[in-house]
């Protein structure tokens, strides 16, 4: 079932009002429940026995059923449409403990208002045209950040750059559709029409326009994810020692007895604002002891799992059968062969090939080589830091955009070698609807309740 905003606001029960908690479980200064709908007003009033005034802030006791004060604290009124749901929002700013927010959110239900489902006020908003989908999406992306470099380019999201550059796009498909669906009305003209080259020169402008939108979509996604590196080797290679380096403090202990980590070990780092989700994993190695076994079949998950592999070798032992058989499992495209203990070799020089394999030469002791390793880190994961005013973007979107521009290179041969306006026509609609995806314009209804339900509740 394919969305449409105006529709779905009869589908959406938004004739209830709600209430959630907006701020964190547990104690705080201050707590803020909010409420959203048409009977937001007339809830506050009986709350606090006052009036209520838009947009300014108001003292107010708020009140039991026996006109109890549970609480005081500040009023605020955001009359629709001019709230973050479009709606009468009003929002009750009282004292930041668990059991007196609870107290007075079972009031609001006992005034008529019922809970808020994880994401509703956002729906609403988006259902009111507040936002667009990926505006939304972006919410939900801003408070869930895990750098600085994330949280910015989910502001710029949420502002809009993202849906502003899919409106541009779709601006000119749209162009483009009218004036070959004019040709296709007059068949007397359509053939000279489609012989006009300047029509194969727009369908290429909007096929690079999507190119570098998919692009920078891609460093949006990596962005928002961020990557799974897991360090593997054998032994003794170094690698709890590369974790402490790249974590930058002693958080995995480091002894000269091999076969030390024995379970995984997890930290996140900020390399550039790329989230780098590092594992050390026990050493890759056969073994009798049983708590190693486990140990190593836990390195073997993590390994199967992670983006990138970094392979630590130690380069005075040099490359041991193990790590050929190691080596051998794995997929070479997210192996980075890191050579480590380069302080103690003069002039090491690799046996494998630079083709087969990234390599690089390190020294987790002196730190020698470790910013080359930051940057093969990025490269291998496709985050270029050079790249200008990135937006946070998911999956889906980047999945759509990539078949959009399938769709306008089936068009351009459709113009240039077949001169068939007809299917030209429909592979540009079809080119629309899923650029309409992202946005929100057309959207399946089973979609929105997923992205929606992921949501906090309160938000
Ligand atoms: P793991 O078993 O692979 O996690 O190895 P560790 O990080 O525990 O290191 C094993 C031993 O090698 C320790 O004694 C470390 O101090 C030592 N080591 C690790 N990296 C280097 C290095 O780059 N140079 C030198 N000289 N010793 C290192």
């Amino acid at each position: 079932m394919v969305h449409n905003p105006q529709a779905g606001k009869d589908l959406d029960s938004s004739a209830d009002t709600i209430a959630a908690i907006a701020t964190p479980a547990g104690i705080g200064g201050i707590g803020i429940i909010r409420t959203s709908g048409p009977r937001s007003t007339e809830i506050a009033r009986c709350m606090t026995g006052e009036s209520v005034v838009p947009r300014k802030a108001m003292f107010r006791k708020f009140l039991d059923a026996n006109n109890r004060t549970l609480d005081e604290g500040i009023l605020l009124f955001f009359p629709a449409p001019h709230s973050y749901t479009g709606e009468d929002v009003c929002e009750f700013q009282c004292h930041g403990g668990p059991v007196v927010l609870h107290l007075l959110l079972a009031r609001l239900m006992e005034l008529g208002a019922r809970p808020a489902e994880p994401g509703e006020y956002t729906k609403r908003a988006f259902l009111n045209e507040k936002l667009d989908l990926a505006q939304a999406e972006a919410v939900a992306d801003l408070i869930n950040s895990s750098t600085t470099a994330a949280a910015h380019s989910a502001m710029r999201s949420l502002r809009g750059d993202f849906s502003q550059k899919v409106h541009e796009i779709v601006d000119q498909v749209i162009n483009l559709r009218m004036f070959i669906e004019a040709a296709i009305d007059f068949p007397e003209e359509e053939i000279d029409f489609l012989e006009n080259s300047e029509l194969v020169v727009s369908v290429e402008k909007i096929q690079n326009l999507l190119d570098d939108l998919l692009q920078k979509t891609s460093i949006g996604c990596v962005l928002r994810e961020g990557i799974a590196v897991a360090i593997a080797g054998l032994p003794n290679a170094g690698k709890s020692s590369l974790l402490n380096r790249l974590a930058g403090r002693d958080r995995v202990i480091v002894t000269p007895h091999a076969g030390t980590t024995r379970d995984t070990v997890e930290v996140m780092i900020d390399i550039d604002g790329l989230a780098v989700h590092l594992t050390d994993t026990a050493g890759l190695r056969e073994s009798d002891d049983s708590i190693e076994v486990e140990g190593v079949l836990r390195a073997w998950s993590a390994v199967q799992d992670a983006d990138i592999v970094l392979y630590v070798i130690d380069s005075e032992h040099g490359i041991a059968d193990d790590d050929t058989h190691n080596l051998n499992k794995l997929e070479n495209g997210r192996v980075v062969v890191v050579w480590n203990k380069t302080d103690l070799t003069r002039e090491f020089e690799s046996p494998l090939s630079r083709n087969d394999y990234e390599q690089v030469f390190i020294s987790a002791l002196t730190g020698t080589g470790i910013d080359e390793l930051v940057q093969i880190i990025q490269r291998v994961a496709g985050y270029d830091t050079t790249e200008e005013g990135i937006f946070l973007a998911r999956r889906r979107h980047f999945r759509s955009i990539q078949r959009a521009s399938e769709y306008v290179a089936q068009a351009r041969s459709a113009l240039a070698e077949d001169k068939a306006g007809e299917l030209a026509a429909q592979d540009l609609r079809d080119a629309m609807d899923e650029l309409g995806q992202i946005t929100g314009k057309l959207t399946a209804d089973e979609l929105l309740g997923e992205i929606f339900s992921s949501f906090c509740i309160g938000k």
